[in-house]
Formats: C-alpha cells, sequence, structure tokens
C-alpha cells in the first residue's frame, strides 16, 4: 500500500500498515509491530518528560541535563560531552545551561586537569529538583513492575542489541552498553553452554546484569 500522504504521522503510517493485505495474519510483519511500539512508548516518554518540565517551569531538554547532571561522573558534566549524551548540538547545551544557571540551579568550576575547562554541577535547589522530575519515569516502572521477570529479561537484550545497531548506524552519538563494549564477550562467541561475560571484570554477565550506563565501558575499536 502507497503512503497517504508527506504530512502522515508515523501512527497513521503504522495503523495503515496495519490494514495492508499480504502482510500475515495479522497484516503486518512483526519488525513494523515492533518499530511501532518503540514509538509509542517513546512518544509516552516524551509526554513524560514534557509534563515534568511544565510543572517545573523548564524545557524538556533542562530537565534531561538536571538528571543527567544527577547522575553522570564529574568528567563528562561538560557542555560538549553533554550534546553528544542527549544528541543535540552544543548551542542548545548553551543555551539550556544559561536558563539553568539563571533559575540557580546549575553552577559551574574550571576542570583540574583542564582550567579552559568548565565542569557543571548541581546547586542544591537543582538536585531537588532533578530528584522531583525524575518522577517522569514513575509510570513507565509502575507498569514494568506488573511483568514477569524472563520476558523483561528477555526485553533488556532485544532492546540492548536495537541500542547497539543504531550506535553503529550512527542514529546514536553516545551507547556505553555492554552491546557496545570492547571487553563484552557474548556467549555465543565462546561455544555452547557459555554465558555472557565480562573480561574487564573477568565475570559472568547473566543477560539481567548486562547494563546500560556502565562507568567502565570502552568502545568497541572502530
Ligand atoms: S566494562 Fe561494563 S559495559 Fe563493558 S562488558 Fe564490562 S560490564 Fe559491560
Amino acid at each position: 500500500m502507497e503512503s497517504s500522504g508527506a504530512g502522515e504521522r508515523p501512527a497513521e503510517r503504522h495503523a495503515a500498515a496495519e490494514a495492508a493485505p499480504g502482510h500475515g495474519a495479522g497484516g503486518v510483519d512483526l519488525d513494523t509491530r515492533l518499530t511501532g511500539a518503540l514509538e509509542r512508548v517513546g512518544h509516552a516518554i516524551r509526554v513524560a518528560l514534557w509534563q515534568q518540565a511544565k510543572e517545573h517551569g523548564l524545557s524538556p531538554v533542562q530537565v534531561q541535563l538536571l538528571q543527567r547532571l544527577s547522575t553522570d561522573p564529574p568528567e563528562r558534566r561538560r557542555v560538549g560531552q553533554l550534546a553528544a549524551e542527549l544528541d543535540v548540538t552544543q548551542p542548545t547545551i548553551s543555551d539550556a545551561v544559561a536558563a539553568l544557571r539563571r533559575k540557580a540551579l546549575v553552577t559551574s568550576s574550571p576542570s583540574p586537569g583542564d582550567a579552559r575547562v568548565q565542569l557543571l554541577d548541581l546547586t542544591d535547589r537543582g538536585r531537588d529538583i532533578a530528584r522531583a522530575s525524575a518522577a517522569w519515569a514513575d509510570d513507565v516502572g509502575a507498569e514494568l513492575a506488573r511483568i514477569g521477570t524472563p520476558v523483561k529479561v528477555d526485553a533488556l537484550g532485544l532492546l540492548l542489541d536495537v541500542i547497539r545497531g543504531l550506535h553503529e548506524r550512527g542514529v546514536l552519538s553516545v551507547a556505553r552498553t555492554c552491546t557496545t563494549c570492547r571487553f563484552f564477550r557474548r556467549s555465543g562467541d565462546e561455544g555452547p553452554g557459555a554465558v555472557h561475560r565480562c573480561a574487564l571484570l573477568d565475570a559472568p554477565l547473566p543477560p539481567s546484569d548486562l547494563r546500560v550506563d556502565c562507568l567502565e565501558h570502552e568502545p568497541v575499536a572502530a
């Protein structure tokens, strides 16, 4: 079936695909269904971020910055690094940081290693708002709590493989997952019956323990 127009939204394209003949009993292939489901979850997360931003008088990118500054180690709290983490331009981050400074939520100090580089940090009030605005994840967490562990373990593996692929395609600038790490030894590479391993920690990595944002992560050499 042909697309119905240039202004068609993704959800509408998927609805059209659902109705398309010749795609099996469900009318659409599994990959298209999964892509549509991911788009819906992504949309729900954007809505939750918007709600938190509105509640605290911030923009969504300002909320994301507060979240990152509340969890990232000091060496990552630089404008350039944060721009890469959030896949936005450096001027976008600079503008957001300037707004957060005016609201007295963010401060900065010279990096110990290079005084030309400013490292950002939260003020006490910024930390309070970061904690409160983390509520954007509450609804997703509540839904996940209702699902059994084996299903979630499979979903984690699937999503980490998708993240790896998107990182390799250049869609995601930064990924610190086990699946993109040079220390990751996938079970399938080590023979039958083997388990995933972390060569850095020299320890097994059960599928439920695969990391999404590991501090020790090092990318696979290009
Ligand atoms: S260093 Fe971290 S990201 Fe890399 S394989 Fe080990 S646990 Fe995973």
